[in-house]
């Protein structure tokens, strides 16, 4: 059942969304090669909490250790933060959800660090302009299926794999609610988007294979070929006429010193 957003709803969002984005610059100062994964995670929860936020991943479903997932490389999404540390040509995707005021933020951000090879930093690219394609279909009056479909059709022609197992969600007073935004779909189908609707679009795409495996830790998602995997997640409101993007890039990538991405938006 989607749970439809008031206007305050959406403000409290916004909120909540302002200290995400600020939670990801804080992180994004200290990726670099050396540092330990679980430093990042430390940074985020600090930031978090002395914002009156509260992490969201933290013990979710009982059991997620982490105020981050920390993705690094073949890692596709719900990495541990750990005593890695981070090097040269690595590629790191981090996600982080905030609860703040009773509603959660998520939104996800996959840095190259300098060193990172060129077919890598192609598909950060081709990731990152996947969501934004997204994002322009999700518009009220369209399918969920035009979504999938935009992400999809454009990343496929690199060859890339889109994974299938997870999908952008709802999100409001649960970090995951109804409707499941796939990254794969057909034009014209699924659910329709409504005002109100507020949610996450979170394309997950491989270099290589969509196929995925989970590790024994119950919740680590790797690349079946272990080759990188690349994501980037926003949250959008849709309201009558026009459709708002909540959550924000725009410090992290301030914070952050390789300026690898054209600013093109
Ligand atoms: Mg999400
Ligand atoms: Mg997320």
């Amino acid at each position: 059942m989607v749970h439809y957003k008031t206007a305050e709803d959406i403000q409290i969002i916004k909120e909540s969304a302002q200290i995400l984005g600020k939670t990801h610059a804080e992180v994004a100062k200290a990726i670099k090669p050396g540092v330990k994964t679980k430093k990042l995670d430390e940074i985020a929860e600090e930031f978090i909490r002395d914002h009156k936020g509260i992490p969201s991943f933290k013990n979710y479903n009982g059991s997620f250790p982490a105020s981050l997932c920390i993705s690094v490389n073949d890692v596709v999404v719900h990495g541990f933060p750990s005593n890695y540390e981070l090097k040269e040509g690595d590629v790191v995707s981090i996600d982080c959800g905030v609860k703040y005021n009773g509603f959660h933020s998520d939104s996800a951000y996959t840095y190259p660090l300098e060193g990172v090879n060129q077919e890598t930093l192609d598909l950060l690219h081709r990731t990152y302009e996947s969501l934004y394609l997204g994002i322009a279909q999700a518009k009220a009056g369209n399918r969920i299926g035009d979504i999938g479909f935009a992400v999809q059709s454009f990343v496929e022609k690199f060859g890339y794999g889109v994974v299938r197992e997870l999908v952008g969600h709802g999100v409001g007073k649960d970090l995951h609610e109804d409707p499941e935004v796939p990254n794969y779909g057909k034009r014209g189908k699924g659910p329709k988007i409504m005002p109100g609707m507020v949610f996450a679009i979170e394309p997950m795409i491989n270099m290589g294979t969509k196929k995925v495996v989970q590790e024994k830790d119950g919740w680590t998602i790797r690349t079946q070929d272990h080759k990188p995997s690349a994501h980037f997640e926003h949250m959008v409101a849709i309201f009558k006429d026009r459709t708002e993007i909540l959550t924000t890039h725009e410090y992290l990538e301030e914070s952050y010193s390789y300026k690898w991405r054209n600013k093109s938006r």
